[in-house]
């Protein structure tokens, strides 16, 4: 899932008089703070048409800048930044990644210094999932699925493959699989994202009994923007994406072009590789 590179639009020395801090003191004075900001946006279209609505108004995020750090309060500035850069990119949707940077000049330590200041940067992640389901009503099971993952935080689900009916796999005796696969957008990093996919599963009463047994629902995460990790928990890509048609045939319904970061194939090479 190949990022693109985008065009950055930065905003340096907001200062915003506001009450973060560990100290109750600093929770009732308030203090300065003064905002960096790097929004990642594609600005060809607006460089093209001169039309501000198809780039994002720096006026407009100062703004929200402003309204969401005085409206709230906060001990640390990394929640400060955490906060600020979550509501940002969900209110701004043609950014798609962000640089926060706080700075507390006035921060109480007792020493003389020019500034601390926390940084950091977050995105959109574009994941494809894949589900399947062989006990009870299947189709209810990958329904109810989509539409709790299209409700989790800060998360929006892009597109659904067509549900398909396969044959078990890994050998152990069973009913049929309903399978599909799904395009998401979210905020989450993987291991939260695979944590919220637990709770859905646990939630339609799956229990681990026997590996690649039968189950009401599993929920398993194919790819990750181009990341590639290995930890004891979470392989991603999914270690078998590559091996199994009922998972390779409905992310290339829906996702034919997406390429697999290590194999260097795309979801249809590699289906029509399985097909020979
Ligand atoms: P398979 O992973 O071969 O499809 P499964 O889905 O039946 O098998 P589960 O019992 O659902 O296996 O999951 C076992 C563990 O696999 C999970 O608790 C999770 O920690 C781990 N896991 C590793 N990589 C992934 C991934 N990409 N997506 C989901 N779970 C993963
Ligand atoms: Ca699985
Ligand atoms: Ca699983």
């Amino acid at each position: 899932m190949s990022k693109n590179v985008y065009d950055k639009i930065s905003i340096k020395g907001l200062e915003i008089f506001a009450n973060h801090g560990v100290f109750p003191e600093e929770n009732k004075l308030g203090q300065k703070f003064v905002i960096n900001v790097a929004l990642y946006v594609d600005t060809r279209s607006a460089g093209l048409t001169d039309d501000l609505e198809q780039s994002v108004n720096y006026g407009t995020v100062c703004h929200q800048i402003n309204d969401f750090l005085t409206a709230n309060t906060y001990k640390l500035i990394e929640r400060c930044a955490e906060e600020l850069a979550t509501h940002l990119l969900v209110s701004n949707p043609l950014v798609q990644e962000i640089d926060v940077e706080i700075e507390k000049p006035g921060a109480p330590i007792g020493l003389p210094l020019e500034t601390v200041s926390v940084k950091i940067h977050r995105a959109w992640h574009d994941v494809a999932l894949a589900l399947g389901s062989n006990m009870g009503d299947t189709k209810k099971y990958l329904d109810d699925a989509v539409q709790k993952i299209d409700k989790l935080k800060n998360t929006k689900v892009i597109k659904v493959a067509d549900y398909i009916t396969t044959k078990p796999y890994g050998g152990v005796e069973q009913d049929d699989f309903l399978n599909s696969a799904m395009l998401i957008r979210t905020l989450f990093t993987p291991n939260e994202l695979l944590n919220e996919l637990h709770k859905i599963e646990n939630e339609a009463g799956r229990v681990r009994t026997i590996h690649w047994g039968p189950r009401t629902l599993d929920l398993d995460i194919l790819l990750y923007d181009d990341l590639v990790m290995e930890t004891n928990d979470l392989t991603i890509p999914h270690v078998e994406l590559h091996l199994r048609d009922f998972v390779l045939k409905p992310l290339a319904q829906i996702a034919p072009w997406l390429r697999h970061p290590v194999y260097g194939e795309t979801m249809a090479q590699m289906l029509a590789k399985l097909e020979l």
